[in-house]
């Protein structure tokens, strides 16, 4: 792409949009500005061009040659359409970041897993003497690590759906695709469109590059060369035994006694192990990474552990899946603390789970009443308004030997500015109930 005498709207003034129009001035565009739907809003680079509260009027006035947009903003609204009406190109903040940064790009896709993997591969290849930025939804923006001076070697790109829906010409070296289940379905109308923006992750992959794909995936025939991973059956290039991640007869990664031995994590370790060992990194050399990596917080963290009970904070867990996931991965008797936000999702699917591995669900938050009705009929629940009451009542039901899963399974903006805030306050509740 030649941005050389461009015109280019930029949407969205966020790191992102603010990352894009650096990028773009830096490659050569005339004219870069920066548009925002809220009126409000106020952009971190003030010597940008920037236009707060932006209508469709001026949209078409400024006849962009080329409209990026934020992750965040849909490309299918009236807005953007309007920038776009002369024929322009709308395009990703990812896409235009992907086109100019000049190394090798490892990319990361799948309902849960993306930050833990992310950050995981960054810490690997940064430990084994190369250069390596994370970025995408997690870490620098794309355009950011396009434009550093030297450029690191490797992009790990957290990539979401939402990104690849704009996203035409990215094409990465290696590509992860760790799992997949139905979530924001505020945002899609039907499951396919979701897994449809997933799946164009691989769309101009050749034969030569790498796709790690989780065993039992269901994908349709795909043209890069494909490697699978398991934690749950014994196939796949890598499995998860015992607290061992296998190739064939052979330990290649113990994993207990490192953060990353639950079995979601573990699916996190084999697909960065495969993607590391792709692009050259020595098993010795992952192996000794895993065992000090520290993944971000609030993703199964250990909070306490007092008179034999585990506290586990999984604040991050937004949507079902990942909330079976953390059941999956327990092997203590559970006492789940799950609730939020009404997503419209249905939670039936994890009862036989419960069924077998907790003694009892406390639930909280908007869709209380809701999860009472669904777990009630396999497992002892109790129902509270807020996390405090919820910490106090898994306190009391605690037994020796037993982990306290704070797992919301939804979304945190019924109570909380966000997980972060949600996981802070389970935290604390903690700290005060068990008096530390
Ligand atoms: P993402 O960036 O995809 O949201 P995170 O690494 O932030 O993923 O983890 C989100 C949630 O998913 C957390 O609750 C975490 O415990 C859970 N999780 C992490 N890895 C996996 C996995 N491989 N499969 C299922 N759940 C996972």
């Amino acid at each position: 792409m030649n941005l050389t005498g461009k015109k280019v709207a930029i949407l969205g003034c966020g790191r992102s949009g603010v990352g894009a129009a650096h990028l773009a001035m830096a490659v050569g565009a005339e004219r870069v500005c920066v548009f925002d739907i809220n009126p409000a809003a106020t952009c971190a680079d003030e010597t940008l061009e920037f236009v707060p509260g932006a209508t469709e009027e001026q949209a078409r006035a400024f006849a962009a040659d080329l409209v990026v947009i934020s992750p965040g903003i849909e490309s299918d609204i009236p807005w953007v359409q309007a920038f776009a009406e002369k024929g322009a190109p709308v395009i990703g903040e990812m896409e235009l970041g992907c086109l100019f940064y000049k190394g090798r790009i490892i990319a990361i896709t799948g309902t849960n897993g993306k930050t833990t993997t992310t950050a995981l591969i960054e810490h690997i290849l940064t430990s084994a003497g190369k250069t390596a930025k994370a970025c995408g939804n997690y870490g620098y923006p794309i355009s950011e690590v396009a434009l550093m001076e030297p450029r690191p070697e490797f992009a790990v790109l957290e990539v979401s759906s939402f990104q690849l829906e704009t996203a035409y010409e990215f094409c990465p070296e290696v590509a992860l695709w760790l799992n997949f289940a139905p979530d924001h379905m505020d945002r899609y109308t039907k499951v396919e469109d979701y897994y449809n923006a997933k799946l164009r992750m691989f769309m101009n992959m050749p034969e030569t590059a790498l796709a790690v794909v989780r065993e039992g995936e269901d994908l349709p025939p795909i043209r890069p060369k494909r490697v699978g991973f398991s934690s749950v059956v014994d196939s796949g290039r890598l499995f998860y035994r015992d607290g061992c991640i296998m190739e064939g007869d052979a330990c290649v990664l113990p994993l207990r006694g490192t953060e990353m031995e639950q079995a979601h994590n573990a699916e996190n370790t084999m697909a960065a192990m495969l993607a590391c060992r792709a692009v050259g990194v020595a098993d010795a050399a992952i192996a000794e990474a895993v065992r000090s990596f520290m993944p971000p917080g609030h993703r199964c963290e250990t909070v306490a552990e007092m008179d034999g009970v585990l506290w586990l904070n999984d604040s991050k867990s937004t949507n079902l899946h990942s909330t079976e996931a953390a059941v999956r991965s327990q092997t203590r008797p559970i006492i789940l603390i799950a609730g939020g936000k009404d997503k419209g999702l249905d939670y039936t699917a994890i009862n036989p789970m419960l069924e077998k591995k907790a003694h009892c669900c406390i639930v909280f938050g908007q869709i209380a009443e809701q999860l009472e009705h669904t777990f009630a009929p396999v497992c002892r629940t109790i129902r509270v308004e807020t996390v405090e009451q919820a910490v106090q009542a898994a306190a009391t039901c605690a037994r020796k030997g037993d982990v306290v899963l704070f797992s919301p399974g939804t979304s945190s903006f019924d109570q909380f500015r966000s997980y972060v805030h949600r996981g802070e306050t389970f935290r604390a509740a903690v700290k005060q109930t068990l008096h530390l």
